[in-house]
């Protein structure tokens, strides 16, 4: 079972994505850290994030970052991180390890923007995970606040904005939700009820025959 997860930033789908490769027992890839991690190898080992080549070159030097560095999960680095993936030269030297994690066998859940609709096309179940933008800024708030980084209400959700209009707008695999994804919008909900109801979607249309 390929379980894809997608969504715009702070929709949640992290949080989602590893519950539900946890509930059924598989593999997950958070797809985002992947975009985050070519960018801050052009930070620390020099590079052009304007130039498409250099951005494209610092692909393979990303195994030289650990995954759990703290600058990985920072503001900048997101932001950098959603401005080069617009490279089209980046995404497609990332397809790989993408495809191969999805084609692995025993099934796996990945979460990002282009799951549903380029990388794992045929996936088993696609959830398109959303939540208002000022709802998704007050989460980023809180978790900026819990790692000691308090920031402006207005800063973080005029970020947030930037970032949809970046992801959804650019030519290269846009955010959008797949024709045959399930919605989830998470704007009322806390973390176990849109873990529960991301859940009962996947067992759904896990047993319902296409
Ligand atoms: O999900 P996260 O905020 O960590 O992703 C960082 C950036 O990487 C996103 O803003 C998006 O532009 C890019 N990304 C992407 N495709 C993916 C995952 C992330 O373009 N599958």
């Amino acid at each position: 079972m390929v379980i894809a997860v997608d969504g715009p930033a702070a929709s949640g789908k992290g949080t989602i994505a590893r519950a539900l490769a946890a509930h059924f027992g598989l593999l997950h890839m958070d797809t985002g850290l992947l975009y985050r991690a070519v960018a801050l190898s052009l930070f620390r080992f020099g590079g052009d994030a304007a130039s498409e080549f250099e951005a494209a070159r610092a692909v393979h030097e990303i195994d030289k970052i650990d995954p759990s560095d703290e600058e990985l999960r920072s503001e900048i680095v997101g932001g950098m991180a959603s401005r080069i993936s617009a490279y089209p030269a980046v995404r497609a030297a990332l397809l790989d390890k993408q495809r191969s994690f999805a084609g692995q066998a025993g099934g796996a859940v990945l979460d990002g923007r282009d799951i549903g609709t380029v990388i794992a096309p045929d996936a088993t179940i696609k959830l398109f995970v959303t939540a208002s933008a000022e709802v998704r800024a007050r989460r980023r708030m809180a978790e900026l606040e819990a790692r000691g980084m308090p920031a402006h209400f207005d800063e973080v959700l005029a970020d947030i904005r930037a970032r949809d209009e970046r992801d959804s707008g650019r030519a290269a695999a846009p955010l959008e939700q797949a024709v045959d994804a399930l919605l989830l919008d998470t704007s009322e909900m806390d973390v176990a009820a849109a873990v529960t109801a991301a859940i009962g979607l996947c067992e759904e249309r896990a047993g319902t025959p296409d």
